[in-house]
């Protein structure tokens, strides 16, 4: 491997960067107006030109003779223009532009539709290289012709080809800015500037990772030796492509760590308790802790005497029991004379947890607070004057929780309830309101360890790993609309037994009243079917204390079936419910359609999941059959991870990491190993990046993480 190419040597003296910093517009061919066209493929400076990689690679340096090349491939022809001329047929008056090139062997001909300008790029003599597919011409003598084929004109000066004659990048293009334009500047852009990249990794772990210096695997990323395997090129596999992989999961894991130590340096409060508040709502509970959750709680409380800063995820299956180790976690923390917070995604979430609490402990023991959005504006007033004094130690709410103006006390641990629905930054706000407060953060979406690490690395992780006992799995069923009446011969039968069931509506994205309306007709519709059994309709153009209100009756069985919109996706918990049917069940996403079912099957009594879905698309039906395969949500996720992609299964736009734009979390995963330990060394060697390759990466650094960076606290 070439360590010490030119590009290298050169690069050391430089003075590096600044000049990367210079505007596209600026730069020889590109000008304000295409400028502004490179601003919508989110090119703005030289630097990002640099790392606007291609997404695919064309082998167009493998020249044929022209009497060899096959009809129906692409091919590369090279040779002598013998003619070049605009014409115009005589069967359907068509304006085409001609080109003959002929070799040692034969000829072709090159033909390109309504660009009269053509003619003024091409002349007799000139030596060209031609790339597309070869078809037969059924007007001459089904001779080989290319139509609109990419070519390239071999001036004499003996420079290399970008367009043809070798393995082409292939870039996003968009509308007034063709891939072969861009090309052009990015070989100018290239060739100027990929020298002045400044190095961050030490030699000896190039060495270790086999990857080539930055300046040459951003060339070569983009035109690649002649000898590069195209293939590897197209699964971003070749060299060039793993360092800059790499470079991406290194930053990503170097931000990580240094947030996981900036909080272990900002000491936390030892918050050790006496117990009592813990014996007496164990006490009160109508079942056992599960051996999972024992072992949870006890991490959690472990961490949490500590004085360094607790910053753990707790991660479990739906229905596994979380809440109860959240409860726990806040008691001790209230025994330990500091206040907790609970945030939940949803309103019903908070309300719900609120009930839970005040079910498990007596009303004189601790004051807890309800802060949601629907709060009277007086109780509010009174809620922040009671969390600012101190004299409520227990807050329950949702994102209200975070606004301005909610101050409290003397905050010591944060919770945050389904941490997917919020991200990194949101749980940063509320834990800045404490600042030295633990943190616990709960999910019901497990994914494999690596991931976890990658996704979650500045956290601290437990496992529930089983489900309470003598719960029988959730079975399954899928039917189209000719098993509604099986359908609801089931669900009577199960009203009957005295249970109760779901009926579920998919959102309409494009319209919130469409959605409404199917849930209303429907509940209509059930009502006269199921006539002795009151039905309730929960909706998300409700007010706040309407729902509440739907949901006291349903809890206390005084509606049996509750049809709803999505809105009663996550969290809900009433044990008593046993059949969940989801209408349209292809419109839902995987894991959303797992949050469905986990709804049912909190009791002993066997429970169903209903899925009526017509005619889906391919992605849909490989969704409903993973629901009908799998009950576990490890499986689930993994499965859904597969078929939408990382970006979007994790949502990195929204949790507040850097986006990860070239790596891929699942097909790099031995690169973010890699990645991860250079990071640990890198932390260990040099803590405060303070070497020269520390200042360089540190500066690397701020660039990714940007304004999220006051929140790492690095040097
Ligand atoms: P999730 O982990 O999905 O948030 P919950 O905390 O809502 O799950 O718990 C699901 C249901 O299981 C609740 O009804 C809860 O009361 C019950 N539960 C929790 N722990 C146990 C246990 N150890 N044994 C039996 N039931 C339990
Ligand atoms: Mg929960």
């Amino acid at each position: 491997m070439e360590l010490t190419t030119k590009a290298g040597s050169v690069m050391n003296k430089l003075p590096a960067e600044p000049d990367l910093t210079i505007p596209i517009q600026y730069l020889k061919g590109v000008g304000p107006k295409r400028g502004e066209l490179f601003h919508k493929l989110g090119v703005k400076t030289v630097k990002d030109a640099l790392y606007y990689f291609p997404y695919r690679y064309e082998d167009r340096g493998n020249i044929k003779k022209i009497a060899r090349v096959s009809f129906g491939s692409y091919e590369t022809v090279s040779g002598t223009v013998i003619r070049a001329e605009n014409i115009t047929t005589q069967r359907r008056r068509m304006k085409l532009f001609e080109l003959t090139v002929k070799d040692d062997t034969g000829a072709i001909t090159g033909v390109w539709f309504n660009q009269p300008y053509m003619s003024r790029v091409f002349h007799e003599g000139d030596r060209a290289i031609l790339y597309g597919l070869v078809k037969q011409d059924p007007y001459k003598h089904y001779r080989p012709v290319m139509e609109n084929p990419e070519y390239e004109i071999i001036d004499e000066s003996g420079d290399e080809t970008i367009h043809t004659g070798r393995v082409v990048p292939i870039y996003k293009a968009t509308a007034g800015l063709t891939c072969r334009q861009i090309r052009s500047v990015m070989k100018g852009v290239v060739d100027e500037f990929a020298p002045r990249l400044g190095e961050f990794l030490p030699e000896e772990a190039l060495r270790k990772y086999k990857i080539p210096m930055l300046p040459v695997a951003v060339k070569e990323a983009h035109f690649p030796e002649r000898e590069t395997d195209i293939n590897l090129l197209n699964a971003k596999a070749a060299r060039a492509q793993k360092r800059l992989i790499f470079d991406e999961f290194l930053l990503l894991e170097l931000g990580l760590m240094s947030m996981k130590k900036g909080r272990a340096k900002t000491s936390g409060r030892a918050l050790k308790g006496n117990g009592g508040l813990r014996r007496e709502f164990r006490s009160r509970l109508p079942f056992r802790l599960t051996q999972a959750q024992e072992k949870a709680i006890h991490e959690i409380s472990r961490d949490m005497e500590r004085p360094a800063r607790m910053n753990r995820l707790l991660q479990g299956d739906v229905g596994c029991g979380k809440t109860v180790v959240a409860l726990m976690a806040a008691l001790q923390a209230v025994e330990a004379g500091a206040q907790a917070a609970l945030m939940a995604p949803t309103e019903i979430l908070a309300e719900q947890h609120y009930l839970n609490i005040k079910k498990y402990l007596a009303p004189s023991v601790i004051k807890v607070t309800l802060l949601t959005g629907s709060v009277k504006k007086k109780d509010r007033e009174t809620a922040l004057k009671e969390l600012a004094e101190g004299e409520a130690q227990f807050a329950v709410g949702t994102h209200s929780l975070i606004q301005d103006g909610v101050v409290f006390g003397s905050l010591g641990l944060v919770i945050v309830d389904e941490q997917h629905r919020f991200g990194v930054m949101q749980r940063a706000e509320l834990s800045n309101k404490g600042i030295r407060a633990d943190i616990l953060v709960m999910t019901a979406t497990p994914i494999p360890r690596t991931l976890a690490l990658t996704v979650y690395g500045d956290l601290d992780i437990s496992v529930i790993d089983s489900l309470p006992p003598g719960r029988p799995p959730v079975r399954t069923k899928l039917f189209d609309d000719s098993g509604r009446p099986e359908v609801y011969r089931l669900l009577r039968g199960e009203l009957q037994a005295g249970a109760l069931g779901y009926v579920v509506y998919p959102l309409v994205e494009e319209s919130e009243k469409s959605d409404l309306k199917a849930a209303k007709e429907g509940a209509e519709k059930l009502a006269k079917i199921f006539g002795e059994y009151p039905v309730g309709l929960l909706h998300g153009r409700m007010k706040p204390e309407e729902k509440e209100s739907v949901m006291e009756d349903f809890r206390a069985g005084k509606t049996r079936l509750l049809v709803s919109t999505t809105v009663i996706e996550v969290g809900l918990d009433v044990p008593e419910a046993t059949v969940m049917v989801i209408e349209h069940a292809e419109r839902f996403g995987l894991s959303q359609l797992h949050q469905l079912r986990g709804r049912v099957g909190r009791g002993g009594r066997q429970s169903y999941c209903i899925l009526m879905a017509g005619k889906t698309a391919d992605n849909a039906r490989a969704r409903l059959q993973a629901m009908l395969k799998s009950s576990s949500g490890f499986e689930i996720a993994e499965e859904d991870l597969k078929l939408r992609g990382p970006g979007e299964f994790f949502g990195t736009k929204q949790s507040g990491l850097p986006e990860i734009s070239y790596g891929d979390i699942i097909r790099d995963y031995k690169i973010i190993e890699a990645a991860r330990a250079e990071a640990s060394d890198i932390i260990e060697r040099d803590p405060e990046l303070r070497s020269d390759m520390g200042r360089a990466l540190s500066r690397e650094l701020k660039e990714k993480w940007k304004d999220r960076l006051d929140l790492i606290k690095i040097s």
